[in-house]
């Protein structure tokens, strides 16, 4: 499976958790996309087989007017062999760009799945992380994509907001559930440092929630999602059945993809790591006046191929292929690790379906401390 995704690097205000690269200043939008639409030609031989997702992330690609998600798109098909019988074409988009017209255009453009950033319906906690929408509009928003007939939906939660209590975030995933979307994606509040609400915790004017309180919502999330029916396939990611997000799960299966445009990684299924410059003026000035990608590669040792192996595949539901790392890096992780997976298994965190070690429930709570005791 390859994949495309696009970061688009805009945003019509900053989030106060945000720590992504974004821009609030739209000046350069031009100079991007076309600097953008210079490196999807630099990296045309990136694929040998089709694309079968293209993913517009960012920032927010909802900013973006369909005609220029389109020159972009264009850019793609003229450049790549893509999969259109069997396309993947998801955009993020925020709450406030969605009306009735705009989600018309964006379905007549070949989208078909969109990721909306709705993150609460609480009015005093979108204020709190300086979302540009409204408790209202996150409402509604779903209810308009679904007449303009957008049926594979995702929607963001953010839990583990400091509260009094549970009850906000219990409104919130039973809000949530309403709208009826087959796809969930929810992620703890984390306090990045060089953020407004990182600051604000150095200085004391934001307190943030404790780990127990986080603990007891995301328990809260995964049981209530478990029993109206959504498959927990990653740790964050909650799908009905056919709605897993197919250009995420190469990214946890360690398939190949190419990021396109400032701030975007690319990765090779292999070793290697592409990770474009995060500063606008610098990405297209060097691909316009230079004819050249400002970026880092890193190769992958051993270490590091076996470490993300292990860190991403324990956080899904079809876990981590013991052969695979047996034929791919020669680590052999029964006999390497045997003490270490003798006490998960005492703890019962771990279950086996043949070769492959996946989670249990008790397991996934503590899913990234369990990868890294694993690791070479
Ligand atoms: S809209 Fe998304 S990318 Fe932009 S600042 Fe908010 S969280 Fe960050």
């Amino acid at each position: 499976m390859s994949g495309i995704y696009l970061h688009i690097p805009f945003c019509k205000q900053a989030c106060h958790y945000c720590d992504f690269h974004f821009s609030t200043s739209l000046k350069t939008k031009d100079l991007v996309i076309e600097s953008m639409l210079k490196e999807i030609e630099m990296q045309k031989d990136f694929f040998s087989e089709k694309i079968k997702t293209i993913y517009f992330g960012g920032g927010t690609p909802s900013i973006l007017s369909t005609h220029e998600l389109e020159k972009l798109l264009d850019g793609i098909h003229k450049n790549f062999q893509v999969d259109a019988a069997d396309l993947e074409l998801t955009l993020e988009a925020n709450p406030d760009d969605l009306t009735a017209s705009k989600l018309k255009e964006l379905s007549l453009l070949g989208v078909n799945r969109l990721s909306i950033g709705l993150q609460s319906f609480h009015e005093p906690h979108l204020r709190l992380m300086n979302r540009a929408h409204n408790a209202q509009e996150s409402k509604e928003c779903v209810k308009l994509a679904q007449d303009a007939g957008f049926s594979n939906l995702t929607i963001d939660l953010i839990y583990g907001i400091p509260a009094p209590d549970h009850s906000i975030w219990e409104n919130d995933l039973s809000t949530a559930l309403e709208l009826n979307v087959p796809h969930i994606s929810s992620y703890c509040l984390t306090v990045e440092q060089k953020t407004a609400l990182g600051n604000w915790a150095k200085t004391g004017k934001f307190k943030p929630a404790e780990d127990e309180f986080a603990a007891e919502q995301f328990e809260y999330l995964v049981q209530t999602l478990k029993e109206k029916g959504y498959e927990q396939y990653e740790i964050s990611n909650f799908a009905k059945e056919g709605y897993y997000s197919k250009h995420n799960s190469s990214y946890w299966q360690g398939k190949p993809y190419l990021g396109i445009g400032p701030g975007a990684h690319s990765f090779d299924g292999k070793k290697l790591r592409q990770y474009n410059v995060s500063n606008n003026p610098k990405y297209y000035k060097s691909i316009l006046e230079h004819q050249k990608l400002d970026c880092e590669v890193e190769h992958l040792t051993r270490e590091d191929g076996i470490n993300e192996y292990l860190l991403t595949t324990l956080r899904t539901s079809w876990g981590c292929d013991i052969m695979h790392l047996k034929n791919i890096y020669q680590f052999d992780l029964k006999k390497e690790k045997e003490l270490e997976l003798e006490k998960m298994n005492q703890s019962g965190w771990l279950v086996w379906k043949g070769n492959k070690l996946i989670l249990s429930e008790s397991g996934k709570l503590f899913a990234d401390q369990i990868a890294s005791d694993l690791f070479l």
